[in-house]
């Protein structure tokens, strides 16, 4: 009987889980051996991970456990960290020193933040976008309410909070943060005038290459709120409780977040895979160049947009589309056929601001291209989130994990 081809999927984020729950349902049982090898036991929700950071969602809302929602008779699950990976050998190694070989290998093992070089964003600033990342800085911000109030001499650098870039991830923060601060100020008998909440950006607008409507919209919201914008302002580094702006200003603030955006793991450019930022270049059909059966997906991978003639950005959206388009690729290259490109389909961009507030455009059917403020944008954001729950775990997934539209 001929050996099993052996599918080895690294990292349960969108991109990962997607391949996996797509090759479980539209591979025939026993057709092929399915691991899925992540850190965590479970897979987390980073596009709702600046709820739980700014303290307004249980962590434990934004994870879903792995063996909840995968096919154990379908495929195995390893909990481990990956270390290396040989191409030449067909093998991956984990730290604990398990060796696994592949016939197939899709790599979605995603980023890490990107600091453009500036100086001590690593040791004086959060950075970590992970369930245990977004922990400590929910943490820490509880914790700076209660030593200023509990501190005779008051240090206003304690409630001073910083985001560094004003993407998609640091408007979501602070969107959340500042619909917080006046309910942390009542909790913690702290006057409302003495925090200060600045958002850092070094382009010329807060979140480049959006609708500049929609970015008006988002900044008065969170102006409104007691947001303060330094726009066309790069910071040039970061001290223990202290940001340094390009342009000479210094700000102290006890939390900073760095959110300035991401490159691909480590593990892209060590495996020897020619990347840009961390990202490899793949062929259209999502293979690396040059590679028969090393699929890579995610924010690990780099695809450019013709229409832009600009790379797509490395989001949700475009991972677990990745990830389903790869399970298709392996089955069929698996019954003898071949790989078909890949097109990503934009169905919107919608970012949260806080409170029940959001705003984005939307491309489907009806809604094509449409700008949507507010509550409508709010629904169609969780309904988009519901969307994906149901696609990876059916309809007890929605009920146990899925958002409240209204
Ligand atoms: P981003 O690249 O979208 O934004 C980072 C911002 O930081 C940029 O505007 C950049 O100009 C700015 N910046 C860079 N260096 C700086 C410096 N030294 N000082 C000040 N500002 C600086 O990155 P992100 O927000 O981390 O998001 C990463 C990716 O994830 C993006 O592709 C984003 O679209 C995606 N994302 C999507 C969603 C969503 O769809 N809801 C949510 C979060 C993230």
């Amino acid at each position: 009987m001929a050996k099993k081809p052996q599918i080895v999927v690294l990292g349960a984020g969108y991109g990962g889980m997607m391949a996996v729950s797509q090759l479980q349902k539209k591979m025939g049982s026993g057709e092929a051996h399915i691991t899925l090898i992540s850190k965590h036991k479970y897979h987390y929700q980073t596009t709702w991970l600046h709820e739980p950071a700014a303290g307004t969602m249980k962590p434990d809302d934004a994870r879903i456990e792995i063996e909840k929602v995968l096919n154990s008779n379908r495929s195995s699950f390893v909990q481990g960290t990956v270390s290396s990976i040989d191409k030449e050998a067909k093998k991956v190694t984990l730290q604990d020193g398990q060796v696994f070989d592949y016939d197939y290998l899709v790599i979605a093992v995603g980023a890490k933040a990107e600091t453009f070089g500036v100086e001590g964003v690593f040791d004086h600033s959060y950075h970590k976008w992970t369930i245990d990342g977004v922990r400590e800085v929910k943490d820490h911000i509880e914790f700076q309410f209660s030593k200023y109030r509990n501190e005779s001499i008051h240090h206003d650098e304690d409630l001073t909070f910083v985001v560094a870039g004003a993407g998609f991830t640091g408007i979501e923060f602070i969107g959340e943060l500042s619909e917080r601060v006046p309910k942390l100020c009542e909790f913690y008998d702290v006057p409302r005038e003495k925090v200060k909440m600045y958002v850092i950006e070094a382009a010329p607008t807060a979140l480049p290459g959006f609708d500049p409507e929609l970015v008006e919209y988002a900044m008065n919201l969170l102006e409104h709120r007691g947001v303060e914008f330094k726009i066309n302002t790069p910071i040039s580094e970061v001290k223990d409780s202290l940001v340094i702006l390009k342009d000479g200003e210094e700000i102290p603030a006890s939390t900073i977040v760095w959110a300035t955006g991401v490159r691909g793991n480590p593990l892209i450019e060590e495996a020897g895979f020619e990347a840009m930022r961390g990202r490899v270049k793949v062929d259209p059909d999502l293979r690396a160049p040059g590679e028969e059966s090393v699929f890579i997906i995610g924010d690990c991978s780099l695809m450019i947009n013709e229409e832009t003639e600009r790379p797509f950005p490395p989001t949700a959206q475009i991972a677990m589309q990745q990830g389903s388009a790869v399970a298709e690729n392996i089955l069929s290259l698996i019954k003898g056929g071949s790989a078909s490109a890949f097109k990503p389909e934009i169905l919107g961009t919608l970012a949260s601001l806080g409170g029940k507030e959001a705003m984005g455009t939307v491309n489907v059917s009806f809604l094509k291209g449409k700008k949507l403020y507010g509550r409508s944008a709010y629904f169609m954001k969780h309904m988009s989130d519901n969307r994906y729950l149901m696609k990876l775990g059916g309809i007890g997934l929605v009920l146990t994990k899925g958002r409240n539209p209204f």
